[in-house]
């Protein structure tokens, strides 16, 4: 493309809160075949609420909220913030949390009373070699929630659940790309169960499951290595390394400073629709100097 026609399909692009941070990025953004999705805060709104509180038998609904928002006070994870939130409103007495630490993609521990305390994913604390009542999770994640267990040392307190509303566009987006000629997968590092319900509820062509932080770029690049452009759409500190690793990377203005940083492509107005109308503004830049 001629520099004019760049110069003005970034200008109308900045018109309506699409920020093309090099002309590459608006020259590849026509071609894209396959737009990776983040799930959590692209596709949905990116805050969960507390909707189901399942202690284990013989434990205290308001013990499980006290202990979970312990563990979670410290997190900036969305899920986190929604458990304190939950908590604060039911006027939780929480015990006292020490040494606590996050493990990406799965869950928080700390320290209470002495031992060892966890919350997170049901892969987390199998992994630690917790038993969980997997009929009471299966039920809720068949609802395209994210359930967390708290343990305190052996002991299994329960389990929270928590919704995450689709973004208002998000169906209507998915189904416009979709007829564009665009392959449209979900990405997200939720269980396998919830994913495949929001990827049927927003209609996505493909969907991955249980990424870890650290595979989200991995993912992206095994669409580009099978050939197809790629666009990646992120919102999350979590999301960087693979907006980095997409031909065209956009981020939701609304996101993490470095998922800003890192894209190509900035939605300032926080919705999907601007991904459409990115990639047809691109397609109109191109088309006119053709
Ligand atoms: P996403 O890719 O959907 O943005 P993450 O990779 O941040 O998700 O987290 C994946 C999963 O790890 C969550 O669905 C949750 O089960 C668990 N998890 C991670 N951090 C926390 C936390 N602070 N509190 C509760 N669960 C957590
Ligand atoms: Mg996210």
């Amino acid at each position: 493309a001629t520099p004019t026609a760049i110069m003005v399909g970034t200008g109308l692009g900045a018109r309506c809160g699409i920020l093309f941070r090099n002309a590459d990025a608006l020259e590849q953004a026509e071609k894209l075949t396959t737009l990776v999705v983040d799930k959590t805060g692209t596709l949905t709104e990116g805050r969960p609420t507390v909707s189901d509180v399942r202690p284990a038998p013989q434990v205290d609904a308001t013990h499980l909220l006290a202990v979970a928002y312990a563990l979670e006070k410290d997190s900036e994870h969305p899920l986190a913030r929604a458990v304190v939130d939950y908590g604060t409103a039911q006027g939780v007495q929480p015990p006292v949390a020490s040494t606590f630490q996050a493990v990406p993609g799965m869950g928080v521990t700390a320290q209470i009373d002495e031992t060892l305390a966890r919350l997170g994913s049901p892969r987390f604390l199998a992994d630690a070699g917790v038993t969980l009542d997997h009929t009471v999770i299966e039920a809720l994640e068949s609802e395209g929630k994210t359930v967390v267990g708290v343990t305190v040392g052996a002991q299994l307190l329960g389990y929270i659940a928590l919704s995450d509303r689709l973004r208002p566009d998000a169906i209507a987006t998915v189904s416009a790309l979709k007829k564009s000629g665009i392959k449209v997968v979900m990405l997200t590092g939720d269980n396998q169960r919830t994913a495949s319900v929001v990827a049927a509820q927003v209609g996505v062509d493909e969907y991955m499951a249980g990424v870890l932080p650290g595979h989200k770029a991995d993912a992206v690049e095994k669409y580009r290595a099978a050939g197809s452009l790629v666009g990646m759409v992120g919102d999350g500190i979590n999301d960087a390394p693979a907006l980095a690793a997409a031909d065209v990377g956009f981020a939701i203005g609304a996101g993490s400073a470095i998922a800003l940083d890192t894209a190509d492509v900035v939605l300032m107005k926080s919705d999907l629709t601007s991904v459409l109308d990115a990639i047809s503004l691109s397609r109109a830049t191109l088309a006119k100097i053709r």
